[in-house]
């Protein structure tokens, strides 16, 4: 791997927003001219105790009321107050990875180097990233392309998507890549999202290293799918642990979106759409959580 990596990124050694870069004012009218008859797609699963993580590097999400109308009335009243007025609030523990998320450019490294030559250790801070965290990444308003890879069911654990599978996905969809979309891959895994989170985290079907370059030689900005980490776990090559995150992450500054939900499209046969997603300026962090939409 080492050998492959880009020590600079072709939009200039300060860029922090990677392959965001191709998301331009006309891209973006083009994407919003798709939109024919006003219907939203929502391809987020929602996030709660219960949903799946990859322990131990990521944990739990963890919600509680933290301050709940009853005392908060009572507070209130010994304070003068007359009117009742009961708050609710709530306190979240969570990793960004877990649910439906996007991936900061600084998520990955390979041995200490992050995106563009940033090194990790200059970068990562105990309190988050001092470059290329989630604040940095765009609005996101461009085409989305849907590969359906799926079929009927859904593909095994293990499997890899090939970029010729990538080929069939787009005939049969009826469209070919454009640089500034964004690819949406639909494996069928994500059928076992909180239905069977065992069975959704042992592994899963997904795309390895070839089919990620076949898709952002075409100058994709962010690759979404409908398991845990866009790629085939566990990979065929027992050497290598999640190389699509890093060659997509630190080596070409192409975002990744975890955790769709992409049944609904297949089954009203969309695939393209003007996607929307805006991920949540946590600075610093390595991800965010996201909902995004498709509208057609
Ligand atoms: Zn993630």
């Amino acid at each position: 791997m080492p050998s492959l990596l880009h020590t600079h990124s072709p939009w200039g050694p300060t860029d922090q927003i990677g392959a965001g870069n191709l998301l331009t004012v006309e891209k973006r009218l083009a994407a919003l001219a798709l939109v024919r008859h006003g219907r939203i797609y929502d391809v987020s699963h929602e996030i709660y105790m219960g949903a799946p993580y990859m322990a131990p590097n990521q944990t739990p999400f963890l919600m509680s009321i933290f301050g709940s109308w009853r005392d908060t009335i009572n507070r209130r009243r010994k304070m003068g107050a007359t009117n009742d007025a009961g708050t609710n609030l709530e306190r979240i523990e969570m990793t960004a990875h877990v649910g439906t998320h996007i991936d900061a450019l600084g998520h990955f490294s390979n041995g200490d180097m992050l995106y563009n030559g940033n090194s990790a250790a200059d970068v990562v801070t105990d309190w988050g990233l001092d470059r290329l965290g989630i604040e940095h990444a765009p609005p996101m308003i461009t085409r989305a392309v849907l590969f359906d890879v799926g079929g009927a069911a859904h593909l095994a654990p293990g499997q890899t998507i090939t970029p010729d599978d990538l080929k069939r996905a787009a005939d049969a969809g009826g469209f070919a890549v454009e640089a500034g979309d964004i690819a949406l891959i639909r494996t069928g895994w994500g059928r076992f999202f909180g239905a069977d989170n065992a069975r959704y985290l042992e592994g899963e079907p997904g795309i390895d290293v070839p089919a990620a370059k076949w898709l952002i030689d075409q100058g994709i900005v962010a690759i979404g799918a409908d398991n845990m980490a866009i790629e085939v776990l566990p990979n065929p090559n027992k050497g290598l642990m999640l190389p699509v995150h890093q060659f997509a992450l630190a080596e070409c500054g192409v975002y990744l979106i975890e955790n769709l939900a992409l049944e609904e499209l297949v089954a009203a046969h969309i695939y393209a759409g003007c996607f929307v997603l805006l991920a949540t300026k946590i600075r610093g962090a390595t991800g965010a959580p996201v909902r995004p939409i498709l509208m057609v």
